[in-house]
């Protein structure tokens, strides 16, 4: 199969109301041309170099979305352009932000990342962590950010009972939080290639879908 056809039928097993990310990191601009031209206009990116030097030479109304740890010093890499910063895990980063968004005169949408998996290598914030930092209520004087919900990368491994519960975790907390923003708080994003059938039972709406579209990565 070609790009075009695992595209089309990942989207076709997507329940209505699920948003696709294709997870480009690491492929070549043809290759999301290729997924473009098959109707995708959302796109995942890790590193905003690449995101950015993508974005220059791709059609204009892609959807960029940061899926990778960001460090505070590249935000303004992607600042101009990044429609969704998906992997918000400090508040420094918050800070920087909505700083750059604010220089450009944009809102820049943000998902809280939780750290919910048993590696500790994974980044994100702890539960506590989180509610401490909204209970400061410093992110809600944000006039440049936008807070659609929350994003997590379950444990890596082949037991499904372990990633059942991580899923069941976020999605927890994602209702648990639900009552601290207005209606924009709307988007759990869970599932990649290899468990976003389960993540969509556990509530997900935004799957990010990298090696099933595109094939193995060369890193
Ligand atoms: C790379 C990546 C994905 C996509 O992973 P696949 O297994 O290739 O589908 C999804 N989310 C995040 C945060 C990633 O870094």
């Amino acid at each position: 199969m070609n790009i075009k056809e695992r595209l089309n039928r990942i989207k076709a097993s997507l329940p209505a109301g699920v948003e696709l990310v294709a997870v480009s990191k690491f492929h070549p601009v043809e290759s999301l041309q290729e997924a473009y031209d098959a109707g995708q206009r959302i796109f995942g990116e890790s590193r905003p170099q690449e995101m950015a030097s993508k974005a220059a030479v791709l059609p204009k109304d892609i959807v960029w979305t940061m899926i990778g740890h960001l460090q505070t010093n590249k935000v303004k890499m992607i600042a101009p352009f990044v429609s969704l910063i998906a992997s918000v895990d400090s508040e420094r980063l918050v800070e920087e932000i909505e700083k750059q968004a604010a220089k450009y005169d944009r809102v820049i949408d943000i998902l809280l990342e939780v750290h919910i998996a048993d590696e500790e290598t994974k980044s994100g914030w702890s539960e506590q962590e989180l509610n401490d930092y909204l209970a400061s209520g410093k992110l809600a004087t944000m006039s440049h950010i936008r807070v659609r919900g929350v994003m997590t990368i379950a444990t890596n491994t082949d037991d499904e009972s372990i990633i059942r519960r991580d899923f069941k975790h976020i999605s927890e907390i994602f209702t648990s939080l639900k009552p601290r923003f207005d209606a924009s708080f709307d988007t759990l994003s869970i599932g990649m290639s290899d468990d976003y059938p389960i993540a969509i039972e556990y509530g997900s709406n935004m799957v990010r879908i990298g090696t099933a579209i595109f094939g193995t990565r060369n890193y």
